[in-house]
C-alpha cells in the first residue's frame, strides 16, 4: 500500500532550483535530474543539477557572505538566527518527516519521532556555541629576548567558506550536523546533497530564509559527486570540506583537497561490532542488537552489522534477533504500520542483494531474511545470518542494510581482537551486567562510541566521528567547533 502524500503537495509541485545567494535558481545549463521515491520505483520530482559553474556561483556567493556582515555579527545574533533554524525544523517536522520518507524510503515515522528532533536540536545546540567560542591569554617564555615582557592571547576566526557533501540516508540530519556548526562559528557553506535525495536540503533552504540566514551564507547544490561534489572538493576558492559518505570517496575528497590544502574532516563507513557478554540481560541485549543494526534498513554508517555474542548465550541472543528481525514490518514509508522501509535506490538495493547473494557461501546459516521482497520499490527482508566464516565479505565489509552477521566468543581477548580486526573504527556496542568489564572492554575497543546496555545515541553534545578508516574529526559535541576554527596568536610587547 502506498499512503499519498498530504503535507508536501505544494513543494512536491514546485520547480525546485539550486539555492544560490538566497534564492531558487535554475542551473547555467538548464540540466535538471529526477529524484525517485524508492518506495514505488517512481519518479518523485525534478531537480536542477548543478555543474561546475553552478558550484562556482555558490562559492562565488558563499565568499561574498563569508567576507559580509555574517562574519562581523555578534554571536549573539547569529546564535538567535541559528536557533531559529531549529524552531522552524521543529515546527514544519511532519511536513519535512513526509518530505524526507518520500524522497529515501525511511518511515516517516523514525524521521518524525528521531531524526528531526535531533537536527532541531543541534541548531539549537550550535546556537548557544556560538557565543561560547572562545581563545586563551598566553604567557610566552622567550629566550632570546631577556627581560621583555609580553601579553599574548589566542583568537578564533572562521575558516571562510566550507564546502559539505552529505550522503542519502539521513539527510535532514546529516545536513543539520554539517550546517549548525558552521553557522554558529561564522563561516558559509556550499551545501551539496546526495543526488537520491536533494529534497529536504532544498526546503531547509526555503526555511534558513524565514529564519533570517543572510543571502549567500548557505547555498546548496544539488547534482552529482563526480561533477558538482568533486568540483567542489577541488574549489580553490573553498577554504574547508566536510564529507559524510563512503571511505572510497572520502579518499577521493582528500586527493581534491591536497590543491588548496584546504582544511578536511570526513565522517566515513563502519562495520561496528555489537558484544553481547555472558552476564549481558538476553532481552535488552536482542532488543539493542535489533535496533543496532535494522534502525534506517540499516542505512546507518554506525550499524552494529557485526554481532559477537558469548557462547553461552549465542542460541538465546541470535534466536531472539531473527524472532525479533521477522516481525518488523518492511513497508512504505508513509504508511505507518511501517516499520522499515525501501532502500534508497535501485542501485543500492541491487549491491545490497548481492551481499545476499554472496552469504550463501560465506559458511553461516541464515536464519531469517535472505532476500528481496517480490514488490515494486526497493524493498528487502531483514536479514540474521549466524556463524560464517569470519573472513568472508560479509563479516568484513560495509554492506550499509539491514544485514547483521553473528559470531561466537568464549574469550575476551579473542573477542577484543576481533573486534577490532577491521579497517573501519566508527562505532561498537557492549551488553553486560558488570560495570567494570563495561569500562574495560570500552577502553580496548578502537571506535569513536562506544555504547554500554544502549546503541544509536546521538545527543547533539556527544562528539562523532571514527577511528581509522572512519574518518577524521569529529562531528558535534564541541568538537566539531574545532573543524570550523582557526587559532590567531596576538603577541604584545610590554
Ligand atoms: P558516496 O558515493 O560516498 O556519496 C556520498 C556523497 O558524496 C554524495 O553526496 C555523493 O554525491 C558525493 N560524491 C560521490 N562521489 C564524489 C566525488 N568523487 N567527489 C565528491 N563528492 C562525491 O556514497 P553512496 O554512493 O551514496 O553509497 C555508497 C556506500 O557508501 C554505501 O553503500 C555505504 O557503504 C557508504 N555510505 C556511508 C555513509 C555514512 O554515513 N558514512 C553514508 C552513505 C553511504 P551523489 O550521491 O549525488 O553522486
Ligand atoms: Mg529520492
Amino acid at each position: 500500500m502506498t499512503t499519498p502524500p498530504t503535507l508536501t503537495a505544494d513543494f512536491l509541485a514546485r520547480r525546485h532550483g539550486l539555492f544560490i545567494d538566497g534564492e531558487f535558481v535554475g542551473a547555467v545549463d538548464g540540466r535538471t535530474f529526477e529524484t525517485i521515491d524508492p518506495g514505488t520505483g517512481k519518479v518523485l520530482g525534478k531537480v536542477a543539477e548543478a555543474s561546475e559553474r553552478d558550484v562556482d556561483r555558490a562559492v562565488a556567493a558563499a565568499r561574498r557572505a563569508a567576507e559580509g556582515p555574517w562574519a562581523a555579527m555578534s554571536p549573539s545574533e547569529r546564535g538567535r538566527i541559528v536557533h531559529r533554524v531549529g524552531d522552524l525544523i521543529a515546527e514544519h517536522a511532519e511536513e519535512l518527516a513526509e518530505l524526507e520518507s518520500l524522497d529515501s524510503g525511511k518511515p516517516a515515522s523514525a524521521a518524525l519521532g528521531v531524526e528531526i528532533p535531533l537536527a532541531a536540536d543541534m541548531f539549537w545546540y550550535m546556537a548557544g556555541a556560538a557565543r561560547r567560542i572562545t581563545g586563551t591569554t598566553v604567557t610566552p617564555s622567550v629566550p632570546y629576548m631577556p627581560g621583555q615582557e609580553f601579553h599574548a592571547y589566542t583568537t578564533r576566526e572562521p575558516l571562510g567558506v566550507a564546502g559539505q557533501i552529505i550522503p542519502w540516508n539521513v539527510p535532514i540530519l546529516m545536513a543539520a550536523w554539517k550546517l549548525a556548526p558552521a553557522l554558529a562559528t561564522g563561516n558559509t557553506v556550499v551545501l551539496k546533497p546526495a543526488e537520491q535525495t536533494p529534497l529536504t536540503a532544498l526546503r531547509i533552504g526555503e526555511l534558513l530564509n524565514e529564519a533570517g540566514v543572510p543571502p549567500g551564507v548557505v547555498n546548496i547544490v544539488p547534482g552529482f559527486g563526480e561533477r558538482a561534489g568533486a568540483h567542489l572538493a577541488a574549489h580553490d576558492g573553498v577554504d574547508k570540506i566536510a564529507f559524510t559518505g563512503s571511505t572510497e570517496v572520502g579518499r577521493s575528497i582528500v586527493r581534491a583537497a591536497a590543491g588548496n590544502l584546504k582544511r578536511v574532516s570526513l565522517e566515513l563507513g563502519g562495520k561496528s561490532p555489537n558484544i553481547v557478554l555472558d552476564d549481558a540481560d538476553a532481552d535488552a541485549a536482542i532488543a539493542g542488537a535489533a535496533l543496532a543494526i535494522f534502525y534506517n534498513q540499516g542505512e546507518v554508517c554506525s550499524a552494529g552489522s557485526r554481532l559477537y555474542v558469548h557462547e553461552s548465550q549465542f542460541d538465546r541472543v541470535v534466536e531472539g534477533l531473527a524472532e525479533h528481525a521477522s516481525g518488523i514490518r518492511v513497508g512504505y514509508g508513509l504508511d505507518p504500520d511501517t516499520d522499515m522501509g525501501p532502500l534508497v535506490s535501485a542501485e543500492h538495493f541491487d549491491r545490497v542483494r548481492r551481499y545476499l547473494d554472496l552469504s550463501k557461501d560465506s559458511g553461516g546459516r541464515t536464519l531469517t531474511g535472505g532476500s528481496a521482497l517480490d514488490r515494486d520499490g526497493y524493498y528487502v527482508q531483514p536479514s540474521v545470518i549466524a556463524r560464517p566464516d569470519r573472513d568472508h565479505p560479509i563479516v568484513r565489509e560495509e554492506i550499509f542494510g539491514p544485514v547483521v552477521t553473528a559470531l561466537p566468543f568464549s574469550d575476551i581477548d579473542d573477542l577484543a581482537a576481533q573486534a577490532n580486526d577491521t579497517v573501519y573504527g566508527l562505532a561498537a556496542g557492549v551488553w553486560t551486567r558488570d560495570l567494570s568489564k563495561a569500562h574495560r572492554l570500552a577502553k580496548r575497543l578502537k571506535a569513536g562510541t562506544v555504547h554500554v546496555n544502549t546503541y544509536h545515541v546521538f545527543g547533539s553534545e556527544l562528539p562523532f566521528g571514527g577511528y581509522k578508516q572512519s574518518g577524521w574529526g569529529r562531528e558535534k559535541g564541541d568538537a566539531v567547533l574545532e573543524q570550523y576554527l582557526e587559532t590567531k596568536s596576538v603577541v604584545v610587547a610590554l
